[in-house]
């Protein structure tokens, strides 16, 4: 009597999946060679899969899930076993590992109710060494376990998209089919020109260093409209345009921005302002710059806080003038005594010092571009090493977790941890990795001329050339304007 075939299931991991989706986006692969490396993958698995059925007759079932790796697109060879198993064609289910069969719990149960209602003896076997033999309760709990886990960061992005989705329904209307700044008003997919630019150049204002509210008058001396107001762009709309995923393709649910199973960004399906997400991991770094900086948040004087007391090294802050009540269009650089580190006793005159400073920052920076050495500071990222560290121990951890040597609590934190910090880095290589001039000194911002420039921006190129400006003591009081008090503190190369 010839033996029944056992049923052999082939399929490439989710993690490999994504590899190779991302070689192919990266254009390292052509969707034919891609093709052709998730083949190898699955021949692999099935010489390891004859090991283990020990020349027993194989029935083979192989997906193949680069041309349809969305969620709910059916495994049809995966349906196709679970019918013969059912049918009693087949005796069993051999495979790679268990991940590669059950992509979600009520698969397994499908298969674990045709195991317990069996009447023939039925294997279940993986090459990882675990015990999933779903013929035994032990078996059944430990694939139980496994399979839930590994389904828990995929369901909770499901249940995220979900969510969106009810909400969306219950509001009527999609979020995008509202009139978007920057996209057509009959189809918010499709981007308009027009006020696509304005967007875009809105955007790089924001990040070659100008503050919202410059963006804002910007906006309001060209006249522009906020179609989703009829009206100019307020401070806040003016920032949330410049800020929204939107602007990059990438989908958020309560400003919460979605991530895949394969741990990438869920984007959407309009045509984003930005086609590569460059810009967007340089924002996510810039973001912290008003908050980390105080200072710059609202900075009225050229120097304020690139100044520095001769005496006690505090940063120095421009004030105005006063006389007899009223403000002067004059103002000094004072060192004030807010912190008990600050000697409160120096004080220096501001447009002199301003005169004073732009001149010899404007002379380092004209004679550098005349010599083609802008001051760019983009010294090579030094994070490569780092990176490819997390990334590493993101792997590491994965394998560990599922060869269940790590507990489903301490995986989640971990990986999050470890997620967090790649993020950091990517933001970081990002912005050393930005055309220059989105942080540095640039033939834009040179043909402007300094009067032209903005105090953010004339501030960028004080800084490119300057540390500090160290102010010393005034050898009398309510002198002239001396110069010599002023000692630039240049970078050192
Ligand atoms: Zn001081």
């Amino acid at each position: 009597m010839q033996a029944k075939p056992v049923g052999g299931y082939c399929r490439i991991s989710d993690a490999d999946l994504a590899d190779i989706r991302r070689a192919v986006k990266a254009g390292v692969l052509t969707p034919e060679e891609a093709a052709h490396e998730e083949r190898k993958g699955v021949l692999r698995q099935r010489e390891d899969i004859e090991t283990l059925a020990g020349g027993a007759p194989i029935k083979w079932y192989e997906d193949n899930n680069l041309s349809a790796f969305k969620r709910n697109v059916k495994r049809p060879d995966f349906e196709q076993m679970v019918k013969d198993l059912k049918a009693g064609r087949i005796c069993g289910i051999l495979a790679y590992d268990i991940d590669r069969v059950y992509r979600q719990p009520r698969d397994l149960e499908r298969v674990i109710d045709i195991y317990e209602t069996s009447k023939e003896p039925l294997t279940f076997k993986t090459l990882s060494g675990q015990n999933f033999d779903l013929t035994t309760s032990d078996g059944r709990f430990s694939a139980r376990l496994f399979v839930n886990i590994a389904n828990k960061s995929s369901e909770d992005t499901r249940r995220r998209l979900i969510r969106s989705n009810v909400a969306k329904a219950k509001k009527g209307q999609s979020h995008a089919r509202g009139l978007v700044f920057g996209w057509l008003d009959d189809d918010p997919s499709k981007l308009n020109p027009e006020t696509a630019s304005i967007r875009k150049k809105a955007v790089e204002k924001y990040i070659a260093g100008d503050r919202v509210a410059t963006i804002m008058k910007w906006l309001a001396g060209e006249n522009v409209i906020n179609i989703a107001t009829g009206k100019h762009f307020t401070w806040g709309g003016t920032k949330a345009m410049v800020l929204a995923p939107r602007n990059w393709g990438i989908r958020t649910y309560n400003e919460e921005i979605i991530y895949d199973d394969a741990n990438e960004i869920v984007m959407g399906d309009w045509e984003p302002i930005f086609p590569t997400l460059d810009t967007w991991y340089l924002l996510q770094k810039l973001k912290g710059r008003d908050a980390k900086n105080p200072g710059e948040a609202n900075v009225s004087y050229l120097l304020t806080a690139i100044a520095r007391c001769g005496r006690c090294g505090a940063t120095l802050k421009g004030h105005p003038k006063w006389k007899k009540g009223e403000r002067t269009p004059g103002y000094n650089y004072n060192c004030n005594k807010q912190r008990p580190e600050q000697c409160g006793g120096l004080s220096i005159d501001g447009p002199q010092l301003d005169a004073l400073i732009q001149d010899l920052v404007w002379h380092q920076v004209l004679r550098a571009s005349k010599q083609k050495q802008v001051p760019e500071g983009a010294e090579p990222w030094s994070g490569e090493v780092e990176l490819a560290e997390v990334e590493g121990e993101i792997t590491e951890l994965q394998a560990l977790w599922k060869a269940k040597k790590v507990r489903a609590a301490s995986y989640v934190v971990a990986l999050d941890d470890l997620n967090a910090r790649k993020n950091e880095l990517l933001a970081d290589r990002a912005y050393h990795s930005v055309p220059a001039g989105t942080r540095s000194i640039t033939q834009e911002l040179l043909s402007h001329g300094w009067g032209n420039l903005s105090i953010e921006r004339q501030r960028i190129i004080v800084r490119n050339v300057l540390r500090a400006a160290l102010i010393h003591p005034a050898n009398s009081r309510g002198g002239r304007f001396d110069p010599d008090r002023v000692e630039p503190v240049f970078h050192t190369a």
